[in-house]
């Protein structure tokens, strides 16, 4: 009889021996320990037969050299990354990701988060992620399409429609998308299914631009029905300016919210009129230009320059975190308490630390992990997958619909899943131990592979 506290324990000091130097990754790997053990106290077979050590360990990691030629017909060189984690729910799928920060615990500990949230979807994903350290910021078009093309001259041995299905990810949208999938195409031929996030002229979805922002409201919006409340009224603040937090707001202020505030990496813009959503597209979708250019076109917004929005004083309610990992610490942690929030709700993925989701829970403040709270965009990434399967596309509303179906029934599943093993609303126990349940199960009736 395996003593389960001390498997967890055994297994958690050999991945912190073997991958001490990747913060990222081992922060991603300790949340998950912290809450699996009450499920694996009464599912001992899973403890029995290793499985939980084996889901820490990607089945494949792929690193390459991503040579490409800048405008000055300078030769540069870039690492590209492709973590192939887990398949047993289906091929690997997940974003890449192009940001200076990339690096192997970054792709790691998302490709590790993507498992479970593919999981959390219900649908037939395994979980996947990649990336570059190249940064796209003040780059040309003819730089990046350069770059893209040479990351997938190499990415594209290791993909396909039935094995791995890559997506964007911060610094990958649709213009990325683009140049990757020409690539792709004259190597291979056209194969629409390999990426998703595709522009709509050659199968890409409707609502997948807007499917992460619009699904982690929805999931709030679910959690708030469940006592009788709703987004009406409720002030909100954003962090990020990119694509999960501008459909985040347009869907909150669609539905009532009036939202405050938003950032990037500069710094972060209040509007005490509320932020103009149509002027943040433009200012970042279109011109792709830095948020104080919003605070110089709005007669009562602030812009707070190199400034975390976490640490602003300021009362409100809902806090959706939608830049990037670590972005709240305990010391914003205790700002949000004191600005008297009641939801943290990630669109992002693990923008908060692990004392800081422990200070914010211990506080009563209802927590929601990005791996169930920013599924929609995986889970319509899926959905993309099954229009190009049949070769059918489907109306926005028809996508909407499932989204919003998707992410009622895995905000229930997690709530209901904390309720039976850990305690009332620790959505992080619940997403985690619904997600590894499903992983697991199929994990053990597939063998050792
Ligand atoms: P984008 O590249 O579109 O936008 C990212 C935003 O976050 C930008 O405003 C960017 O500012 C800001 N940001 C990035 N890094 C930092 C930093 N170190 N400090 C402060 N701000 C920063 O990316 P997405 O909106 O697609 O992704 C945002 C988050 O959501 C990521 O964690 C991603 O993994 C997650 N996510 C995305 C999904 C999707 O479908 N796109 C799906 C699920 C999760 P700046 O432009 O100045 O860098």
């Amino acid at each position: 009889m395996v003593n389960v506290k001390e498997y967890l324990q055994n297994i958690k000091e050999k991945t912190h021996h073997n991958y001490g130097h990747q913060v990222e990754f081992l922060q991603a790997i300790d949340e998950f320990l912290e809450t699996i053990y009450p499920f694996l106290e009464v599912n001992p077979i899973y403890v029995e037969k290793n499985i939980l050590e084996m889901v820490l360990l990607p089945e494949r990691l792929i690193e390459f050299r991503v040579p490409w030629m800048n405008d000055s017909n300078e030769w540069k060189v870039n690492t590209g990354y492709r973590v192939q984690y887990n398949s047993a729910m289906g091929p690997y799928k997940g974003g890449l990701r192009f940001h200076p920060s990339v690096n192997q615990s970054i792709i790691k500990f998302l490709g590790f988060e993507q498992i479970f949230k593919n999981a959390l979807t219900s649908l037939p994903i395994g979980g996947g992620k990649g990336g570059s350290d190249f940064d796209p910021k003040g780059k040309s078009d003819g730089e990046i399409m350069r770059f893209c093309q040479s990351f997938m001259q190499e990415l594209q041995k290791h993909i396909g429609a039935d094995t791995d299905v890559p997506a964007g990810d911060i610094g990958v949208g649709g213009r990325e998308i683009g140049y990757l999938f020409g690539e792709f195409k004259r190597l291979n031929g056209y194969q629409a299914g390999v990426l998703t996030g595709k522009p709509l002229a050659y199968w890409g979805s409707l609502a997948r631009t807007e499917a992460t922002g619009y699904g982690l409201v929805y999931f709030v919006q679910h959690l708030l029905a469940d006592s009788k409340d709703s987004f009406k009224g409720k002030k909100v603040m954003v962090s990020g300016s990119g694509n999960v937090a501008i459909y985040a707001i347009q869907k909150a202020q669609s539905l009532g919210a009036l939202v405050y505030g938003c950032s990037d990496s500069s710094g972060y813009v209040i509007d005490t009129d509320g932020i103009d959503v149509n002027l943040l597209k433009k200012i970042k979708e279109v011109k792709r230009e830095r948020i104080s250019v919003y605070a110089n076109q709005r007669p009562n917004a602030v812009f707070y320059k190199n400034e975390n929005i976490w640490n602003h004083e300021m009362e409100y309610d809902i806090a959706l975190p939608c830049a990037t990992q670590n972005e709240i610490y305990e010391l914003q942690a205790q700002k949000l308490i004191d600005n008297g929030i009641k939801i943290v709700a990630e669109g992002a993925n693990m923008p908060t630390t692990l004392p800081a989701t422990e200070l914010l829970r211990k506080e009563g403040i209802v927590y929601c992990p990005g791996k169930a709270s920013n599924a929609g965009g995986v889970a319509v990434s899926a959905l993309e997958m099954a229009q190009n399967s049949q070769r059918q596309p489907w109306s926005f509303d028809h996508v909407d619909a499932e989204l919003d179906k998707i992410m009622k029934n895995i905000y229930e599943n997690c709530r209901d899943t904390a309720m039976e093993y850990a305690e009332p609303m620790n959505l992080m126990a619940g997403a985690n131990i619904a997600g590894f349940e499903r992983v697991a199960a199929a994990m053990l009736s597939q063998g050792l592979v």
